[in-house]
């Protein structure tokens, strides 16, 4: 798969409301810079993982901070970590939406949330890949990092086609945005 058949797919999981697959793109035009971006990445991984496992090693509190019931279950565990009170709050919670008929509303909003950031995340991505791509690539001939050679020089040929790729996606992108921020705006009247 290419990187534009990449765009193309992460668009369809974002409508379907799911999560595109993250990409991260490396500039390479300073090899130095680069050797600091992937340290950088691997701090920033491996943080993530410390951070994950204090959040696994962190307890869920004995009593739920809401109702000061009891947190046992499993169930209790995962809702303390989503929402910050147990299940039967949760469930509570839901339902009161329910009958005061806000729930739907409540959904959506959760929805086009997830839908927003992951459009963000995906423009990000775009504009990192069109700004990779539009770098000189006579630099990596002299280290002859073969690796980066290759990789380059071919996004290098495709030059006019990444191009217009690149502003069909975030053309796109924009207009989906556009379209969930005017959702979103509209429960806030
Ligand atoms: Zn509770």
């Amino acid at each position: 798969m290419n990187e534009h058949q990449r765009h193309v797919k992460a668009r369809e999981s974002i409508l379907k409301g799911e999560a595109p697959q993250k990409r991260i793109f490396v500039h390479m035009e300073d090899l130095e810079e680069k050797k600091k971006r992937e340290d950088e990445i691997k701090t920033e991984r491996e943080q993530k993982n410390e951070r994950m496992d204090a959040l696994k090693g962190a307890k869920t509190p004995w009593f739920c901070p809401e109702c000061n019931k009891v947190m046992k279950r499993k169930l209790d565990d995962k809702m303390y970590r989503l929402h910050n009170h147990c299940f039967d709050c949760q469930v509570k919670f839901e339902n009161k939406l329910r009958i005061e008929g806000k729930y739907e509303e409540w959904e959506e909003k959760k929805v086009l949330n997830n839908q927003l950031s992951y459009i963000r995340d995906q423009i990000e991505s775009i504009e990192d890949w069109k700004e990779q791509t539009s770098k000189p690539f006579e630099v990596f001939d002299q280290v002859g990092v073969k690796e980066l050679e290759l990789q380059t020089e071919k996004w290098s040929d495709n030059k006019e086609q990444i191009e217009k790729w690149s502003e069909e996606a975030l053309e796109e992108l924009s207009k989906l945005k556009e379209d969930v921020e005017e959702k979103l705006n509209s429960f806030a009247i």
